[in-house]
């Protein structure tokens, strides 16, 4: 847990989030600022920056459960983008590893 991380404080139950799945070591909540019908943040508990810092085990299990988190929200079928922005000029504003689901219209591409 880090203190003053927004995402550590979701895991611990301190911020409210609206959950949709939850495995041991994973949690996905949907985006307070939705940018498509479908918009739900898939992250580790334990806490690491960026995609590039996960060990292996970790990075899979978000995949999974970004793939599953798409199936019960209905949108596996038509389709979805998985999105991990990453530094300042990926647009990353949360400091904490959290894989973007989007989903549930067509979806633009290059994004802007
Ligand atoms: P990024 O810009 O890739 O770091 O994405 C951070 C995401 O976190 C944005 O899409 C925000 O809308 C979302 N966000 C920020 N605060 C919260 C919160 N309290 N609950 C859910 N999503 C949040
Ligand atoms: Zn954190």
């Amino acid at each position: 847990m880090t203190a003053d991380c927004l995402f550590c404080r979701i895991v611990a139950g301190e911020v409210p989030a609206k959950p949709v799945l939850e495995t041991d070591t994973v949690l996905a909540f949907h985006d307070i600022n939705p940018q498509a019908p479908t918009h739900v943040l898939v992250i580790p508990k334990e806490h690491f920056p960026a995609a590039g810092d996960m060990d292996p085990a970790t990075a899979g299990e978000v995949l999974r459960v970004a793939h599953l988190v798409a199936k019960a929200e209905g949108v596996a079928e038509d389709g979805y983008r998985l999105v991990f922005n990453t530094g300042r000029n990926g647009g990353q504003t949360v400091f904490h590893v959290h894989c973007h689901v989007l989903g549930g219209r067509q979806l633009n591409w290059p994004p802007g």
